[in-house]
């Protein structure tokens, strides 16, 4: 019983962190499998609407050899000739099953060498990727660049006399290199087999020599003991967390130290990252947005009324500089909205709500037996994976679509001091393992 909640805890927290950010799409036309024998063309390339930053590959037209797009730049090559590779570039070409992503931004690691496979190769990218936070359930592009002692590459050649460069009895060419300089490019997938990876493989690999001169297919490798750069994309958060803030320079200072805080920043301020702090975070940041339209929040300039929760005061005096002690924060649960905040140079004040409905009612349900002391260490691992599905929801929607603000046009600043709240998120600090 244990291993099955550790189990489901896991899958729970890696659904959070996948969705909460993300990595460029991979797009696929056409499947390996349809191909049949008369390998009909299903893109053509030109007519693709983003080429910037695409990667991409499959072969060239009816088996005429291999296409990869590197960096936006559409290399094919050939092997009419025996032992004659021919690379050249141009967007009007044809294939008959292609993948691609476009990847403005890759993340650079270090990939110690040797991988002698490209088995080996995608269990390494495979654990690197995991070790850095990637899902690697979505697919995604990868490049390892660096010297390679030896490679064997093929070009694809056509299968019927009409197709220009046909050779009898040959049905692709291949390569043999050693020592180059170059990058492999590969797209990853568990989901892809037979469409563009083949029956037994996560991967498809080509290889690009840094000249240009050869491009191909890889089938076999010895890479050498060294180590190689491996990229993956540039993971991105689905919704902007980042908000830009003008504070004080120095304990005496002026404003102009501008920085930037984030989610991450509040997640270690609070202890922890839960539903209710990306509420208060997103919230926020729409309100403050609203008050300061030039997109610099100055947090010396800002008071705000809160909800008692702990993650919603957590977020209210880390984002608007709000302190109780200043006379700029204080709390009330006399009001319908999550906070109602106020620009103190201009009297602005708007209140934030959450849409109603969103979140869903059994995590105020459970919520409400945590504190009443009636939920089991069980029920307590299930209500955290209500959470963390609700975490995942508000970071992958539009805020604007989740909070609404509404203007206060006669707010009233009646500060209280009462300071026996509960804590709620510290009632079950001691409670033992769901068995
Ligand atoms: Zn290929
Ligand atoms: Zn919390």
């Amino acid at each position: 019983m244990r291993k099955i909640v550790l189990f489901l805890l896991l899958i729970s927290f890696s659904f959070l962190s996948s969705k909460a950010q993300n990595t460029p799409k991979i797009h696929t036309v056409g499947a390996m499998k349809d191909m049949g024998t008369t390998y009909p063309l299903e893109v053509w390339l030109d007519t693709l609407p983003d080429k910037s930053n695409m990667f991409a590959m499959g072969p060239y037209d009816k088996m005429k050899g291999e296409i990869t797009v590197f960096d936006g730049k559409p290399f094919f090559a050939t092997a009419f000739v025996k032992d004659m590779g021919v690379v050249s570039q141009s967007w009007d070409i044809r294939s008959p099953f292609f993948v691609y992503s476009n990847v403005k931004d890759w993340e650079e690691f270090t990939l110690n060498g040797p991988f002698n496979s490209t088995q080996e190769i995608q269990e390494k990218v495979a654990a690197l990727a995991i070790s850095k936070g990637y899902d690697q359930k979505e697919p995604f592009a990868f490049r390892i660049a660096g010297k390679f002692n030896q490679i064997t590459a093929h070009i694809v050649t056509p299968r019927s006399p009409e197709i220009e460069g046909y050779r009898p009895d040959v049905k692709s060419q291949k390569f043999f290199l050693e020592n180059n300089n170059g990058e492999l490019l590969g797209f990853y997938s568990e989901q892809h087999q037979g469409i563009f990876t083949g029956s037994n493989s996560f991967v498809h690999i080509h290889f690009l020599k840094d000249d240009q001169t050869f491009m191909g297919h890889l089938d076999e490798i010895t890479s050498g003991t060294q180590s190689y750069k491996l990229y993956l994309p540039k993971k991105q958060a689905l919704v902007k967390t980042v908000m830009q803030v003008n504070d004080t320079d120095f304990s005496k200072g002026r404003l102009g130290n501008i920085q930037n805080i984030d989610l991450d920043d509040l997640v270690k301020f609070h202890g922890h990252l839960c539903d209710g702090l990306v509420v208060g975070h997103l919230a926020l940041q729409r309100a403050m947005q609203e008050l300061y339209s030039d997109g610099i929040v100055d947090r010396t300039n800002t008071r705000i009324v809160s909800k008692a929760s702990p993650c919603l005061t957590d977020a209210a005096i880390y984002l608007t500089g709000g302190r109780y002690q200043f006379n700029t924060f204080y709390i009330s649960n006399n009001m319908d909205a999550l906070f109602t905040v106020q620009r103190i140079d201009t009297q602005r004040a708007v209140a934030v709500h959450m849409k109603k409905g969103l979140k869903p009612m059994e995590i105020d349900q459970l919520g409400a037996m945590v504190v009443k002391g009636e939920l089991s260490a069980c029920d307590l691992d299930k209500l955290k994976g209500m959470e963390d599905n609700f975490t995942e929801l508000l970071l992958s929607t539009d805020p604007k679509d989740n909070f609404t603000l509404t203007e206060i046009t006669d707010f009233k600043w009646s500060p209280v001091l009462k300071n026996d709240y509960i804590k709620t998120d510290i009632l079950n600090k001691n409670k033992t393992k769901c068995q």
